[in-house]
């Protein structure tokens, strides 16, 4: 597969054309942000982390019957997809209280809450990505409500498969963000990536944060933990 043309680069990922123009190549670098880019930095070997996490959770996800973007895994930083339009839209999962949501409702981290909450923010770096809802997406156009539908029902999926994937690796799934698109044949399809940078994961044993709040919250050992969810990771899965 040849490299083309640079179509995007976003914070942690470049993106490139192929000679088939309805794939394209997803490049995985060590570059970190969080506080929408106020805190940036580079960790070591990221990319090489998170390309091969996100491999092999898509294809789990995949064989689980979860339609995604990912064709293949082609280097250590690199992944074959197929092209997707992304809805602009970052849709979050929670099953437990924690980060934005502990803040916006005055509630502990770590509360348990009865029921699973889907939210949905408008993909808008300069607004800082707020929240918005069903009807606010339908308004924006980035999506329509039957889109909605399928795209909340493939996520409520996604959350079961995972959540019970990462309880056998010892990890509690608190929440996580999922980003969509859709193929030219109009295919609602999971792209982007699943990683401890798009997931809070917390030792079942310990409590230890596992993720990337240890680079938002300056908690140390952050190179250490990212290797140690991927040998966990590739104790389960190739
Ligand atoms: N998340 C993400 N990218 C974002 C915002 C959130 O991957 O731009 C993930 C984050 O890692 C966490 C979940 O979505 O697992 C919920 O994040 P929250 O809304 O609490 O915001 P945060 O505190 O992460 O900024």
């Amino acid at each position: 597969m040849t490299k083309g043309k640079m179509i995007y680069e976003g914070k942690a990922k470049q993106l490139f054309e192929t000679e088939d123009r309805n794939k394209v190549l997803v490049y995985f670098k060590d570059d970190a942000t969080a506080l929408n880019g106020a805190k940036m930095a580079q960790i070591h070997d990221k990319g090489i982390v998170n390309n091969k996490i996100t491999s092999m959770l898509f294809k789990l996800l995949e064989k689980e019957g979860i339609p995604t973007h990912f064709i293949d895994r082609i280097s250590d930083r690199e992944q074959l997809c197929r092209k997707v339009d992304i809805f602009p839209l970052e849709v979050i999962v929670r099953n437990v209280v924690a980060g934005h949501m502990a803040e916006r409702v005055g509630l502990p981290e770590g509360t348990e809450i009865p029921n699973t909450i889907f939210e949905i923010s408008y993909k808008k770096d300069e607004l800082g990505d707020p929240l918005i809802n069903d009807h606010y997406a339908v308004a924006l156009g980035a999506a329509t409500y039957e889109e909605l539908k399928e795209i909340y029902a493939m996520a409520g999926r996604i959350n079961k498969i995972l959540i019970d994937f990462f309880a056998t690796l010892g990890l509690r799934l608190v929440d996580f963000k999922l980003e969509f698109g859709k193929d030219e044949e109009g295919n609602i399809l999971l792209a982007d990536e699943i990683s401890q940078d798009t997931c809070r994961l917390w030792d079942l044993e310990t409590g230890k944060k596992m993720d990337k709040d240890r680079f938002r919250r300056d908690l140390g050992d952050l190179e250490e933990t990212y290797r140690e969810i991927l040998k966990r990771v590739e104790s389960k899965l190739k």
